[in-house]
């Protein structure tokens, strides 16, 4: 008799359909890796982007698509980082439960307190963040209301498990307590540091981590720089001495490379978002490794 429950618990669960969790479509890692902490084994979380991939220039896949259409929830970057790949996905998944108003679309830009907010639209011009800077995931204030709100947002979709996620978040956010004390710590002796960046990826980091960036490689977001524009830079960079130049393992680092060389100014890494360099597999790991590039 054992035996034959065994068999059918067994052959129950070969034949178990699909995951009876929410399913979590995430675009980028670091988004991903929240909602993992938060819903642990009651989620499951398709990542679209990969984390070596430059996150303003990814393409929409039929994976993609595939992906969207299964989603109960669609969590995203917003402020138009996804606009290459984003709509399209939505629109040809067909999913009514991750249409912008439902309880399915995730815009973690909504929790942010943006900056770079322009009075008017200016991609034209070149800018590809008119509504603001979208890369907000270096920054520990903002990430915390970002993580409340999945919170709430998972609580609702699956009531059945509310305090399971809520648990998590209370968790999330003693570990975030901790660790913000520590990076304020390590990160003391940066402040009035002055740094070059390839692109304006590094605006919160800087505002909460007490440097500033004072020119950037790109003479405009999203416009590589010319040969006269880096000489130019070259010259000032002379003068000025800053501390270093920003940049991450795929985002202008030839061009970094060749001003630190004609300039003695040194390269500073960054890892890009959670699980582009190694031991960076969770948003903590990720942000220990950010102050510890700058270092
Ligand atoms: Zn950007």
């Amino acid at each position: 008799m054992q035996k034959i429950i065994l068999i059918l618990c067994l052959s129950l669960m070969l034949t178990s359909p699909a995951f009876a969790g929410v399913n979590v479509v995430a675009t980028l890692p670091w988004i991903g890796s929240l909602a993992k902490e938060i819903g642990k084994e009651k989620v499951l979380v398709t990542i679209l982007v990969k984390p070596t991939q430059d996150p303003h220039t990814v393409e929409a896949k039929p994976s993609m698509i595939l992906a969207g259409r299964k989603a109960d929830i669609l969590m995203y970057n917003g402020l138009d980082l996804e606009i290459g790949y984003l709509p399209l996905i939505m629109e040809s998944s067909k999913n009514p439960r991750i249409m912008p108003g439902r309880p399915g679309n995730f815009d973690c830009s909504k929790f942010v307190k943006v900056i770079d907010k322009h009075a008017h639209v200016e991609r034209s011009m070149g800018d590809v963040h008119p509504l603001g800077n979208p890369h907000y995931h270096y920054s520990p204030s903002n990430i915390i209301r970002i993580v409340e709100g999945m919170t709430n947002a998972l609580a609702e979709m699956d009531p059945a498990n509310a305090s399971f996620y809520r648990s998590n978040y209370k968790m999330f956010n003693a570990k975030f307590l901790e660790r913000t004390k520590t990076w304020k710590l390590q990160s003391k002796n940066l402040t009035g540091n002055r740094y070059i960046a390839y692109h304006k990826l590094f605006e919160y980091l800087a505002a909460e981590f007490g440097f500033r960036i004072v020119a950037y490689v790109e003479p405009k977001p999203g416009i590589p720089p010319s040969a006269a524009h880096i000489e130019a830079l070259i010259e000032r960079m002379k003068a000025t001495k800053p501390d270093g130049i920003l940049t991450t393992s795929f985002y202008g680092k030839r061009e970094s490379e060749t001003i630190s060389l004609k300039t003695g100014v040194k390269v500073v890494t960054v890892p890009a978002d959670v699980g582009s360099m190694p031991g960076t597999d969770d948003w903590f790991s990720f942000m220990d490794k950010v102050v510890t590039s700058l270092q």
